[in-house]
């Protein structure tokens, strides 16, 4: 099995891990309601999506209910 030849200095390894910070999301004030929403995406808190009604909230929260009940 290959061992590695040299040590890896503390100095090598912190500058590898200098770009493993996480970044945080990116996220846009929905032009409905004002909730932060993912960009491209259909706002969660109200469902709409460039002026338009495309996910119909109250029935989602309905079926998640569902879903949630039918495990426990
Ligand atoms: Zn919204």
């Amino acid at each position: 099995m290959g061992l590695p030849s040299k040590r890896r200095t503390s100095t090598s390894k912190n500058n590898r891990r200098s770009h493993h910070a996480l970044k945080g999301i990116n996220t846009v004030k929905c032009s409905a309601c004002g909730a932060p929403a993912l960009p491209h995406k259909a706002c969660p808190t109200c469902g709409e999506y460039k002026g338009a009604k495309v996910v119909n909230v109250e029935k989602r929260t309905e079926r998640r209910a569902k879903k949630l009940k039918a495990i426990s």
